[in-house]
């Protein structure tokens, strides 16, 4: 039979129910950037980001996994800060572990959204344009590299997920601890929240951090999963490590937790390893620099342990060595993340306290 006749047979299907179930579905083979991924098929590959007259181009590596059965689409993003390299690191073992034959839907999976921060090894900011990707979104098509990385992560991820994970861990420059999940326990539907919650639940990460906002614009959500739940794609952060270390503590955990979100989704084979024991943490104090200086971190203090308020964190100094102040705790609670490198500035974010009974 002709292709064209097949496809006539198909389209009158459509209208007959007594006609064997013949569906198309819009995962049937899904693009991203320029990337063709046929259903039960696998294409690793990068999505350009071209100069745009600013003499910066750069590319987003992927992956990307269409499953033989239907599904939903999930989308899993690391490296949104180039040196965080726990998720970087976690997204290779993934790749490994997934195999579309037994797969129901699809997962994108960006290795590493920010390349040139990562290949210019900055926290926080681009080299190029000294912005922040995690403040970037929806991004710009003609912006900096930052901003046209942020527009295409939207229009290429986010926007063609069912589901979404954008996976961090400390900053170089931050000690972090316990790992944790979190997700925008205030934003979207109800359905969606619950959604979101779920993902976080079923992570196995036994500390919740439950962002505020309602996320009402996406216009204005400057953050990836912000941005995500503002176009109603139910999503959830991941924080795993700290200070640049490469440890199977801090990257097993994130691969883990994505295969067993896969697997409570029915995405994949297998049994879902959730937290018994989720803590969940509803508000976070901060702590600010007054100074331009030098930190120096208590050496009686770690993340993750259990700080009262005024307890000292540290003291900043100036070049010199000259003491500027001590940094106490704001409040009491789980010590989430503190800086552990010395370089401190004016209005850095020095330590975030999460309340467990606020
Ligand atoms: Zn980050």
């Amino acid at each position: 039979m002709k292709t064209h006749h097949i496809k006539k047979l198909l389209f009158i299907a459509s209208f007959i129910s007594l006609w064997p179930v013949v569906t198309i579905h819009a995962n049937d083979t899904m693009t991203v950037g320029d990337l063709v991924v046929i259903r039960n098929s696998v294409v690793a590959g990068n999505v350009d980001i071209p100069d745009a007259g600013d003499g910066v181009s750069t590319s987003i590596p992927v992956t990307v996994f269409n499953g033989a059965k239907d599904g939903p689409v999930m989308a899993l993003i690391a490296g949104i800060h180039g040196a965080e390299y726990s998720p970087i690191l976690a997204m290779q073992q993934v790749v490994t572990k997934l195999d579309t034959t037994t797969m129901s839907g699809a997962v994108i999976v960006v290795h590493n959204a920010n390349l040139p921060a990562f290949q210019g090894r900055t926290i926080y900011f681009g080299p190029d344009d000294l912005k922040n990707l995690n403040r970037s979104f929806p991004g710009e098509a003609e912006g900096s590299v930052t901003e046209r990385i942020a527009h295409v992560l939207t229009e290429q991820v986010i926007e063609q997920s069912d589901y979404l994970m954008d996976i961090h861990s400390g900053d170089a420059n931050e000690r972090l601890g316990p790992s944790y999940t979190a997700y925008y326990a205030e934003a979207g539907s109800p359905e969606l929240r619950e959604k979101s919650r779920r993902m976080t639940v079923a992570f196995g990460l036994d500390t919740v951090v439950l962002f505020g906002g309602d996320l009402s614009s996406p216009d204005s959500q400057i953050y990836t999963s912000a941005q995500a739940v503002a176009l109603g794609v139910p999503a959830m952060d991941v924080e795993s490590g700290e200070l640049g270390v490469v440890s199977a503590d801090y990257i097993d955990p994130i691969t883990d937790g994505v295969i067993s979100v896969m697997r409570d989704l029915d995405m994949i084979p297998g049994e879902a390893t959730p937290t018994n024991l989720p803590v969940f943490i509803k508000e976070r104090a901060r702590v600010y620099s007054d100074y331009d200086g030098v930190w120096h971190l208590s050496p009686r203090i770690e993340a993750g342990q259990y700080v009262h308020e005024g307890t000292i964190l540290g003291t900043i100094t100036d070049y010199h060595g000259n003491r500027l102040g001590k940094v106490t705790a704001p409040d009491s609670g789980i010590l989430l993340i503190v800086f552990g490198t010395p370089p401190v500035n004016q209005g850095d974010n020095i330590a975030v306290i999460g309340l467990v009974n606020p």
